[in-house]
């Protein structure tokens, strides 16, 4: 399944929004639905089953299609991506998408639309909305102006100052990004896009600046507010400590009353990730606040210290997966049911494999009486949708079925919004991303031509 805005034609067309409702929730009524209000194609012949694709419009299957194929071609991708990577790190204002309309006019329907929410309030409402009546629990919403991954060398000494605007632009963004997200719907924070202050602090273990500390209560305090959450992105590990500790200084203050509003990033790429979530769980029973934890694999496999990271996938996806398991059957070695303290757990990601084995633990755990940690599912909009759209079946087979909502899985969909020139950086990221996921992207491309021949009759 493709879920990005091209997708809101069909909700434009539809003339009354509780008929979108029943479009996306109730796969009985959908083909008829479908057929009389919004995209012709995706009329259903009586003798073709629905894939998990059938939310999706043509328009955005072919566009997947188109992209697969790029990222998949060693040759387009490299001079696909090497020319954003130019513009991204261009000065010129010949190479800016917020200057020049025909690079915008390029950039913007193909890869933009396909990756981010949107440049401003109206774009990014009307992306949130559409999410939701497919039937997403919510969505994570990033600012997505940052400064870029760089290592500790480069990290100049910049003078101290009394008031560093960069931790103000970045505070403004992200209580923007507050504004726009509704309750149960998460902010994700990057703390180094606060600036190079900020990352210096982090990489040479200091406290947090007086300023950012002042930022954060009031990103906090807002969101607790409005009955949003937030999460703290993980980022390289010459700031990965540091943020740890940062992070760990908001658990404490503000997870309170068994629900956090602030969740941590822990990479299970790291040789040190297992002793790392033991001592956060020792810590929160021990002072009384709930963990949340956003479950990764790690992103930054290319930029770090090789031997920090486990030597082969196989033991990443290992140790992934037994976090996960370990977490949500409270059996963390050191810990009984009894004392596990009260978790909330984010598994972000795209490997279906996790995804399924997590899922299925989840349900068995709940059979059996237990009482598992409340779990959710992330992906990254633009990217595996497909697996999106599995969950989202197993959530309409599994209230279905029980004929009870909450045993659906809560599925998220994660994603950037700025303006074009803004979001080059992250774009070059989900490309690189992508291409290196190449086998998944062939068969996510081959289950869209499936579903492109299904609706085309051939
Ligand atoms: C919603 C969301 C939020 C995210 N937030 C963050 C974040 O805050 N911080 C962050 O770092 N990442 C983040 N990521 C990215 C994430 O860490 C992964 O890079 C990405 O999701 C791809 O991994 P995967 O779990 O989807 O599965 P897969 O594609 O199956 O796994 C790929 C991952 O496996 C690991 N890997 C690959 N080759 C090897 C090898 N030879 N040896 C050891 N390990 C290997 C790497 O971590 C690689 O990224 C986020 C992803 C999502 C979907």
């Amino acid at each position: 399944m493709n879920i990005t805005k091209h997708n809101l034609f069909v909700r434009k067309n539809a003339p009354l929004p509780g008929q979108i409702q029943a479009i996306w929730r109730s796969p009985r009524r959908q083909s008829s639905l479908v057929s009389r209000h919004s995209d012709a194609s995706s009329v259903e012949s009586p003798k073709q089953q629905p894939s998990q694709l059938h939310r999706i419009s043509t328009v955005n299957l072919v566009r997947n299609i188109v992209l697969g194929k790029v990222f998949t071609s060693p040759f387009l991708f490299k001079y696909g991506v090497a020319c954003l990577s130019k513009i991204a790190n261009s000065k010129s204002a010949i190479l800016d998408p917020d200057k020049n309309a025909l690079l915008r006019a390029l950039i913007k329907p193909m890869i933009y639309d396909h990756f981010c929410a949107g440049t401003n309030k109206l774009e990014i409402k009307r992306t949130l909305d559409y999410l939701k009546t497919m039937g997403f629990k919510g969505v994570i919403l990033i600012y997505s102006k940052e400064i870029p991954a760089m290592p500790v060398e480069a990290l100049n000494d910049p003078e101290p100052l009394i008031q560093d605007e960069d931790i103000d632009s970045w505070r403004d963004g992200n209580v923007k990004t507050l504004d726009m997200v509704e309750p149960g719907d998460y902010v994700g924070i990057k703390f180094t896009g606060a600036g190079p202050r900020v990352a210096q602090a982090l990489a040479q273990d200091r406290d947090p600046p007086q300023q950012l500390l002042d930022a954060m209560s009031i990103i906090c305090e807002r969101a607790a507010a409005q009955g949003s959450r937030l999460w703290i992105d993980a980022e390289q590990q010459v700031f990965q400590p540091t943020i740890d500790r940062w992070t760990i200084d908001l658990m404490r203050r503000y997870n309170t009353h068994n629900q956090a509003l602030v969740s941590t990033t822990l990479q299970a790429y790291l040789k040190s990730s297992r002793t790392t979530v033991k001592k956060m769980l020792q810590q929160s029973h021990r002072e009384g606040w709930t963990l949340g934890i956003k479950l990764v694999r790690g992103a930054y496999i290319g930029s770090e210290t090789r031997s920090l990271i486990h030597d082969t996938k196989t033991q990443t996806d290992d140790c992934y997966n037994s976090i996960a398991t370990d977490l949500l059957s409270k059996s963390f070695p050191g810990f009984t049911p009894q004392d596990f303290p009260p978790i909330e757990l984010f598994l972000a990601g795209h490997n279906s494999e996790s995804i399924r084995k997590a899922y299925t633990l989840h349900q068995n755990l709940l059979q059996n009486g237990d009482t598992p940690p409340p779990i959710k599912f992330g992906q990254l909009l633009g990217m595996a949708d497909d697996i999106s759209g599995e969950l989202l079946a197993m959530g309409d087979s599994s209230s279905q079925a029980t004929e009870n909502p909450a045993t659906a899985p809560m599925v998220y969909k994660c994603m950037n919004w700025g303006s074009v020139r803004e979001c080059m950086h992250y774009l070059v990221r989900r490309a690189t991303e992508n291409q290196s996921a190449a086998s998944r992207m062939e068969s996510t491309v081959g289950v869209m031509q499936k579903e492109l021949r299904r609706r085309i009759g051939f």
